[in-house]
C-alpha cells in the first residue's frame, strides 16, 4: 500500500537548564494513504511531541535531532524553512486539538475562522467562493443550521459543535493528512462517538490519512488501521487493531488494555492502574524503559534494550519476553502459540536472562 508519510529514526529533545529531556527517542513508522494510524500511550510518552514535529511546530528549547527523517510523499521535511512549513501546514497537513475553546479564536466568528485558513492557501478564490466553500465544509461536519453557525462565536456553541467547527477549519483545504491530538478527550462519550464517526465519514469522502493521538485505546478500537503503542519516547509495540486488542505481547500494552472499561463487563471488574511513573527523560533507563513498572522484568531488562521482534509484517514488539529463552509462565497476555510465528533477530552478543 502506498505510503503518504515515512518517519525514520525521529528523535526530539528539549534542552533545559536541568539537562536534555529526550522526549522522542529514535522512532520509525509510516502512514499509508487513506488509512488511520493511532499513536497511543499515557501522558508524557512523546506522542504529542511526535505530532508537533510532523507539523514543524517544535519550538525552542526543543529540537528535532539531525539524524531524524520525515518524508512526505517522497520529500524530506526536516530541512524545511519556516516559510515552507507554513505552506505545508494547512494545505497538506492539518491538526485538530483537544480543546476547541482554547484553539479557536474567541473574538472571531466561526465562518471567518474557517475562511481564514482557506484564504491563506487559496489566494485565487473570490470572497464569495471562500464563503461558499467554508459553508459547504461546515455542512459536511453535520452542524445544525450551518448558515447561522457561521455567524456565531465559539463560546456560543456546545463542546461537540466547537469540535466540529475545528474539524471544518482543518479540513476546508482538503489536506492529505489530518493529525487529531486527543480530539475527543474533553467530550462526553456520546459526543466522542459522533466526532469519531465524523472523522471516519470525512476520511471516506475525502480520502485523507489520519494520525489520531490518544491515551485511550477504547477510542481507536474501531477506527485505527494501525496502532502504535509508545512509552517513554519509544515505540514498544505496533500492529493492527486486531493484533493489539487480541494478541498483544508487551506488558505495557496489556496494562493499557486493562484500564479500558468494557461495556460487556457484567462482573464490574475494577479497572487496572499502572503503578509508578514514567522515567525521568533526562536520564532514561539504559535497558527497557518500562522495567521499573513491569511485573515481569528480568535482570537483562535493566541492562540492555530489548530487540524488536517481528511477529508478522504488521505486528512487532520490543520486549525481552519475546526471546525464546525467557520464561513466559504466568504471563497473562497474548497467545502463547504466537511464539512459534516469531522471527527474532540474533542478539549481537551473548545475553543471560535471569
Ligand atoms: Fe517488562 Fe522486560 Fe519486557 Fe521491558 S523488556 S516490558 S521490563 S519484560
Amino acid at each position: 500500500m502506498e505510503k503518504l508519510l515515512e518517519v525514520e529514526n525521529l528523535s526530539v529533545s528539549y534542552f533545559t537548564y536541568a539537562g536534555e529531556v529526550q522526549s522522542v527517542r529514535g522512532i520509525s513508522f509510516d502512514v499509508k494513504k487513506g488509512k488511520t494510524t493511532a499513536l497511543v500511550g499515557e501522558s508524557g510518552c512523546g506522542k504529542s511531541v511526535t505530532a508537533k514535529s510532523l507539523m514543524g511546530l517544535i519550538e525552542k528549547p526543543g529540537k528535532v535531532k539531525p539524524e531524524s527523517k520525515i518524508i512526505y510523499q517522497g520529500k524530506e521535511l526536516t530541512g524545511y524553512t519556516e516559510k515552507e512549513w507554513n505552506t505545508f501546514r494547512g494545505k497538506e497537513c492539518s491538526m485538530v486539538f483537544q480543546d476547541a475553546l482554547v484553539s479557536l479564536n474567541p473574538t472571531m466568528k466561526v465562518g471567518k475562522q474557517i475562511a481564514e485558513n482557506l484564504k491563506n492557501h487559496e489566494s485565487s478564490l473570490s470572497k464569495e467562493e471562500i464563503y461558499q466553500k467554508s459553508l459547504e465544509m461546515l455542512k459536511q461536519t453535520g452542524v445544525p443550521d450551518p448558515e447561522g453557525c457561521m455567524n456565531k462565536y465559539p463560546h456560543e456553541l456546545s463542546g461537540g459543535m466547537r469540535q466540529r467547527v475545528m474539524i471544518a477549519c482543518a479540513m476546508v483545504t482538503h489536506p492529505q493528512l489530518l493529525i487529531a491530538d486527543e480530539p475527543t478527550t474533553a467530550l462526553d462519550v456520546t459526543i466522542q462517538a459522533q466526532i469519531i464517526a465524523l472523522m471516519e465519514e470525512l476520511q471516506e469522502k475525502l480520502g485523507m490519512s489520519i494520525i489520531i493521538i490518544t491515551h485511550d485505546l477504547g477510542v481507536v478500537a474501531d477506527m485505527a488501521d494501525e496502532i502504535i503503542v509508545m512509552y517513554a519516547g519509544e515505540i514498544v509495540e505496533r500492529g493492527t487493531a486486531r493484533d493489539i486488542f487480541y494478541h498483544q505481547q508487551h506488558p505495557y500494552t496489556w496494562a493499557l488494555l486493562q484500564s479500558v472499561p468494557r461495556i460487556d463487563d457484567e462482573d464490574k471488574t475494577i479497572l487496572n492502574t499502572i503503578e509508578g511513573n514514567i522515567p525521568d527523560m533526562i536520564y532514561p533507563p539504559k535497558g527497557c524503559s518500562f522495567c521499573t513498572r513491569c511485573p515481569y522484568a528480568m535482570k537483562i531488562c535493566e541492562e540492555e534494550k530489548p530487540k524488536v521482534t517481528h511477529i508478522t509484517d504488521e505486528h512487532s514488539v520490543a520486549c525481552w519476553l519475546m526471546d525464546p529463552r525467557a520464561d513466559r509462565s504466568g504471563v497473562p497476555f497474548g497467545r502463547t502459540d504466537a511464539l512459534s510465528l516469531i522471527h527474532i533477530s540474533e542478539p549481537t552478543r551473548p545475553i543471560s536472562i535471569s
